[in-house]
């Protein structure tokens, strides 16, 4: 009976605020008429009162989670007063809820003892209303700001505890990205908004000669001096475009890096703005590589690709691009260009008697001597085994056979000696105009080819100049 009034207790969520109860107390006397006359004075006044005349039956009201003081006698039938607050202290579920002891037992020792055991108040017999109304009100107000103190207590620890593991989980985030930016290959340099240098990893300090503590709060322009492969210029610092426009950009093509001690790094790469999570720039990072490597390569590649290994003269694709070019360039009746084609006579000899290797040896010579007989804007090529190209720009045919036969002679005076044996070279040469009548480059090659063809047939070491009528070639 007395659990299931309990519980109604419970259900009427008596101290909900949103009801008129000004708080949730229980009575404990085993005489009715102090029952019904405290209980009266305190509905009067607003309060929910429960009430029970034993020492057991108080124990057990107690237990609702909504009681909040309790008003106990010290003289019951059962268990006394002392025995009740002792029992109702050592219990968690009930422990905090205030105790006044109410008796008429009104020596200091009831008082002390009252107090020894846990009480919160002492209250003689006879009461006065008035007292008894002030000292609950008391007590339930100390006891609500302590609820909401322990409260505010622990919420404050949870949020400390929180803090520390979000905390713990940042730096381990930090630490992993510092060390990820530390082993990574690419040269990394993050800036603040003003592009002055934060951080520095170590590839970056390999790059720029300067080590990250030196660098930290200098202008980015100071440690990363960017120039123009081919025009030397300063290249516009990428950080300050990115934090300009707002936007990843990528470093131009050509870029080369001046170390702190003048040594030059091809690089690439970009630079982008870092923002934060609202959005706003806060700052810059750029990450670049050494490409001097696979730069020195791809100009090796493209070299070899126009140039002959042994001479080093441009080949024949090089040259058969230039001939294009300056067919395509013949403007007027006026300007004109010419053509030569070399083919050295009799090489073969020099190969089957001294070897390949002093065969390779003349030709590297032969090479030297024409460079030195022709103006430095003339393109001279190696076309094949021992024939060369010439190609004598803004030239009229008749200056360009005088060329041709100071060419001849030059070889022909020319001495190879090679293993204590000298050979006397002789060298065949066709000439053509490359004029407005001029085709395209198989018309040109297929003349002056034919005309070095003649050249041969008219005994060797001589020049030989096209023309269209040539009955010599018919
Ligand atoms: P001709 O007077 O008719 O020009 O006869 P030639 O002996 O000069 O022979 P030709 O011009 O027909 O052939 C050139 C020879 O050059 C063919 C080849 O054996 C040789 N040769 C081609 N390339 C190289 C090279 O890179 N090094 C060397 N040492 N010899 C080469
Ligand atoms: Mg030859």
């Amino acid at each position: 009976m007395e659990s299931s009034r309990i519980l109604d207790i419970t259900s009427d969520r008596v101290s909900d605020p949103a009801t008129n109860y000004r708080g949730n107390i229980l009575i404990v006397d085993d005489l009715p008429d102090n029952l019904r006359l405290l209980s009266r004075t305190l509905s009067a006044h607003g309060y929910k009162v429960r009430s029970v005349t034993t020492g057991a039956m108080a124990l057990r009201a107690a237990q609702s989670p909504w009681m909040e003081l309790i008003l106990l006698d010290i003289k019951l039938p059962d268990l006394d007063g002392y025995e009740v607050c002792k029992q109702l202290k050592s219990d968690e579920k009930t422990a905090d809820i205030p105790i006044i002891f109410l008796s008429a037992l009104n020596e200091t020792f009831n008082k002390v003892e009252g107090l020894a055991v846990g009480g919160v108040d002492y209250i003689a017999k006879p009461f006065q209303a008035e007292e008894v109304l002030a000292r609950v009100e008391t007590h339930l107000t100390i006891r609500r700001l302590q609820k909401s103190l322990q409260e505010q207590n622990l919420r404050l620890l949870r949020e400390m505890e929180e803090r520390q593991r979000l905390e713990a989980s940042l730096f381990a985030e930090k630490e992993l990205a510092q060390v990820t930016l530390q082993s990574i290959g690419d040269a990394v340099i993050t800036t603040n908004a003003q592009g002055n240098v934060r951080f520095f990893n170590p590839i970056a300090e390999q790059l720029t000669g300067w080590k990250a503590h030196e660098a930290h709060g200098l202008p980015l322009s100071t440690v990363f001096e960017i120039v123009n492969e081919v025009t030397r210029k300063p290249v516009e610092n990428p950080i300050d475009k990115a934090l300009l426009e707002k936007r990843i950009v990528g470093l131009p093509n050509h870029t080369i890096l001046i170390a702190r001690d003048g040594t030059e790094y091809a690089i690439k790469d970009s630079a982008a703005p870092i923002r934060d999570r609202q959005g706003q720039i806060i700052g810059a990072v750029i990450v670049f590589h050494d490409v001097t490597e696979s730069r020195n390569h791809a100009r090796q590649l493209s070299w070899e690709a126009t140039h002959d290994a042994l001479t080093g003269l441009i080949n024949r694709r090089g040259f058969e691009q230039r001939l294009i070019e300056a067919i395509a360039s013949v403007q007027d009746r006026n300007q004109q260009h010419a053509l030569c084609y070399l083919d050295l006579d009799k090489f073969k000899a020099v190969n089957d008697t001294a070897g390949h290797i002093a065969g390779d040896e003349l030709l590297r010579q032969i090479t030297t001597l024409l460079q030195n007989g022709v103006r430095a804007n003339d393109t001279l090529a190696r076309l094949g085994g021992d024939e060369f190209g010439l190609l004598l720009t803004k030239c009229p045919l008749s200056k360009a056979v005088q060329i041709a036969e100071k060419l001849k002679d030059l070889v022909h005076q020319f001495q190879f000696i090679w293993d204590s044996k000298t050979f006397i070279i002789g060298v065949s040469i066709g000439v053509v105009a490359i004029n407005q009548a001029s085709q395209d480059l198989m018309e040109v090659i297929g003349a002056v080819d034919a005309a070095c063809y003649v050249a041969k047939g008219k005994g060797r070491n001589c020049v030989h100049v096209y023309r269209g009528d040539d009955g010599e070639l018919i």
